[in-house]
């Protein structure tokens, strides 16, 4: 039977002119861990991923650079690409919002949003955070009057504004989140939705008076629409054709923009919503929230030189539950890589190539027997489901710690009778050739160096896949 499945994951696009850091590794890994996951499995799939170039912010650290600012974008843009390739992200795509497949599908939805009477000429008046590129209420600020976020003072805007009419959305949102109780995920995130929305909605101003850079409105070019409105439309006009995403994985700042406004717009303009939109959590470093003026950002790009992209994979899907908080310390890094990958699966791997090699059994290797079935009710199906990547690791675990079990109670290193020595050794690369299927979307590298290794007639040992930290 031919599979006819598809599966379309985006993560958020990324703001040009920030710096990769380990918040945009954690959600662009879990979009990757999925697709490769999906691809195996035989479903088409398609993986986005992109940046986001329409910002006041970015023409603001183009000139802060004295760099044109088309030369500007292009360098960062790069600069993320370059960023991915390293970390051996497999996406199919990659959008930017300053190209013109991107525009088009922007003026297109704008102008049937506007076709279909919701957008209105309006006077807006407020706060505006250029960091957030959004408008901030009076409450949402601190102590000092600055944004709590980025600590500046926000702008006082007057201007004449198209608004969009998302009040009129609050009932068919409601509805639809009804209907779909899984529409938002995490359930805290589903209900702190639904608690905002049964709160009331208001307009909100789509275009700026002001702003030069973006792209302008089709039913008056004398304003540019907000970058927001814009970013958003990415997940269609990379490709219209994939429309709809069966998941956008975001992190819990940008929920409202997300599971209110973009469904609202979709509604609108006549297009099906999204499947489903994941909210991840936040990182603290050893404890402590990221922030520009601690430094303390994490590059993953060198957490993937010491230890290898593999490992960075590994502990920050099997440390923290998808969804939550969770804090990142180098110290911990070294436990879990020593506890999970020296002494746990490199461990064993070598282990057995070792026995292997020195029993000289040679091995009928028909990979087609030996080749697991991501099947759809295992264990392992169902967590990658629910995007429990926890729980999808431990079931990779358990079957290792069982293989280890299986070798201690057997004792091939004290069987000298090849004849008894064989059936034992084959069962513990067929097995470790098993679970390396279910290890690949998580660890590809190691697991394509695992089936390098054990897919052989004469299996031998070979470097440490992870030498101890
Ligand atoms: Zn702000």
């Amino acid at each position: 039977m031919k599979n006819t499945k598809k599966f379309f994951v985006t993560t958020p696009i990324y703001y040009i002119n920030d710096v990769p850091h380990i918040g945009h590794a954690y959600a662009t890994f879990a979009a990757d861990i999925l697709a490769r996951y999906y691809r195996q499995k035989g479903d088409k799939t398609f993986f986005l991923t992109g940046t986001d170039e329409n910002s006041q912010k970015t023409v603001l650290a183009a000139e802060k650079a004295r760099k044109n600012i088309k030369a500007y974008t292009d360098s960062l843009a790069n600069k993320w690409k370059d960023a991915w390739k390293k970390l051996g992200i497999s996406n199919d795509d990659f959008i930017r919002t300053t190209e013109t497949r991107h525009r088009k599908v922007v003026e297109e939805i704008f102008k049937q949003i506007d076709k279909n009477g919701d957008l209105y000429k309006g006077k807006y008046e407020g706060l505006y955070c250029v960091g957030h590129e959004a408008f901030l209420k009076e409450e949402d600020l601190d102590e000092k009057d600055l944004c709590p976020d980025h600590k500046t003072k926000p702008d006082y805007i007057v201007e004449e504004n198209y608004f969009f009419k998302l009040s009129k959305y609050q009932k068919p949102l409601l509805k639809h989140f009804k209907e779909n109780p899984d529409f938002v995920q995490p359930p805290e995130r589903y209900n702190e939705v639904v608690k905002f929305i049964e709160g009331g909605l208001q307009d909100i101003s789509v275009t700026r008076q002001t702003q030069k850079w973006g792209i302008p409105a089709p039913n008056d070019p004398s304003q540019v629409i907000y970058v927001w409105f814009d970013a958003l439309i990415n997940y269609i006009s990379a490709d219209p054709s994939k429309w709809p995403a069966d998941l956008h994985i975001i992190g819990k700042d940008i929920l409202r923009f997300h599971a209110v406004i973009w469904p609202a717009m979709l509604l609108s303009a006549g297009y099906e919503l999204p499947k489903k939109v994941f909210a991840h959590g936040f990182f603290t470093i050893n404890g402590q929230k990221i922030s520009k003026s601690l430094g303390n950002a994490i590059d993953p790009i060198k957490i993937s030189e010491e230890y290898g992209t593999d490992a960075l994979r590994y502990f920050l899907f099997k440390e923290i539950p998808f969804g939550n908080d969770g804090d990142f310390s180098s110290e911990r890094l070294r436990e879990v890589y020593n506890a999970g990958l020296a002494n746990g699966l490199g461990n064993l791997v070598a282990r057995v190539a070792k026995l292997c090699e020195k029993s000289k059994v040679t091995f009928k290797v028909d990979r087609s027997s030996l080749e697991f079935k991501l099947g759809e009710t295992t264990k392992y199906a169902l967590c990658l489901n629910d995007l429990n990547f926890q729980g999808a690791l431990e079931e990779i675990w358990r079957r290792y710690r069982q293989l280890d079990h299986y070798l201690e109670k057997q004792k091939p290193w004290e069987i000298e009778e090849k004849g008894k020595l064989k059936p034992v050794l084959e069962y513990a690369v067929s097995e470790i050739i098993k679970t390396n299927e279910l290890l690949k979307p998580f660890l590809p590298e190691t697991a394509e160096r695992i089936a390098k290794q054990f897919l052989q007639k004469k299996i031998t040992s070979s470097i440490a896949l992870f030498p101890r930290k």
